[in-house]
């Protein structure tokens, strides 16, 4: 195989969020397909986690630059700040020239309910879960149109029902359909968007979760494992290539079953 046989070679590709978890996975995959990455996060060594990523310490560019075909970069963003979100797409443009496509992937869960939770804490969530995704789109969108590009999102099952936390759920809720209303605004430009919707995957994140929501969690997955950042980051790349080329504005889970079934 060339490198002009691999499915991005060449593609820019902005992964939000990208130095961790699912979003780590996406790029490292992106990369493997030849893609050149942007790395845009707000850390950029990976985060460790409890029982996830425990000793993880390589930046994501790194993994890339050492050992794929592509290249990426770190570019330091908070999404919740439109100002920059917007520098970091002109850093793109400068530093490959073209973007091709977005992965809305940076992300937090804020655990508690409507009484414990601050007005803070939900304002923070829905400025990270929901707002950064639009602004990395209303950012992106122009370059992305030149390219007939790609954005995929991620959302959650948490889009599909209650669970999660206020914020959180509500966030996935506008993602789910943030991404039907910008398929709809960009068809007529070939430019599709769809959103990957994970059940429990194996990141950082998961340290929030208690015993009996990891017993839960298990028994919601129909599948005997829980998921990986690869197995959302294969879909991520299928969506973004042209084997996909009819897909738009869907919603896909990426959840081992969870949201095939009812617990009760
Ligand atoms: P993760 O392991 O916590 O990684 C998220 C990354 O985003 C971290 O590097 C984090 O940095 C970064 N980030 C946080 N706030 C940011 C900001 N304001 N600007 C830029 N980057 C920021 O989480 P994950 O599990 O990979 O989750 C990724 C996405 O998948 C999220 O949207 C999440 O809701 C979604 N998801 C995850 C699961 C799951 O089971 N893991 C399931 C469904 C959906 P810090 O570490 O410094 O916060």
């Amino acid at each position: 195989m060339t490198t002009q046989d691999l499915r991005h070679h060449n593609r820019t590709v902005i992964v939000t969020g990208g130095s961790s978890g699912i979003g780590r996975g996406v790029a490292i995959r992106f990369a493997e397909e030849g893609a050149n990455i942007i790395i845009a996060d707000i850390r950029e060594s990976p985060k460790q986690g409890n029982r996830y990523e425990t000793d993880m310490t390589t930046p994501t560019a790194d993994v890339i630059n050492n050992s794929t075909p592509g290249s990426a970069k770190f570019v330091e963003t908070d999404v919740s700040d439109s100002e920059s979100v917007a520098s970091m797409i002109e850093t793109t443009i400068e530093s490959y020239s073209r973007l091709d496509v977005v992965v809305n992937n940076a992300g937090i869960q804020i655990v508690g309910d409507s009484q414990t939770i601050t007005i803070e804490q939900w304002q923070r969530s829905l400025e990270i879960d929901l707002n950064g995704y639009f602004y990395t789109a209303k950012y992106a969108i122009p370059h992305i149109v030149e390219q007939n590009g790609q954005i995929i999102n991620i959302g959650s099952v948490r889009g599909f029902e209650g669970g999660g936390g206020p914020p959180y759920a509500a966030a996935k809720g506008g993602v789910v359909n943030l991404t039907r209303d910008l398929a709809m605004e960009l068809g007529d430009e070939s430019v599709r968007v769809n959103c990957i919707n994970p059940g429990y995957i194996e990141t950082p994140l998961q340290d929030i979760v208690t015993e009996d929501d990891f017993e839960e969690s298990q028994a919601q997955t129909l599948l005997s494992r829980f998921g990986t950042p690869r197995d959302v980051a294969n879909v991520a790349v299928f969506l973004a290539s042209e084997e996909a080329g009819f897909i738009t504005g869907a919603n896909i889970p990426v959840d081992g079953g969870w949201l095939a079934h009812s617990r009760v």
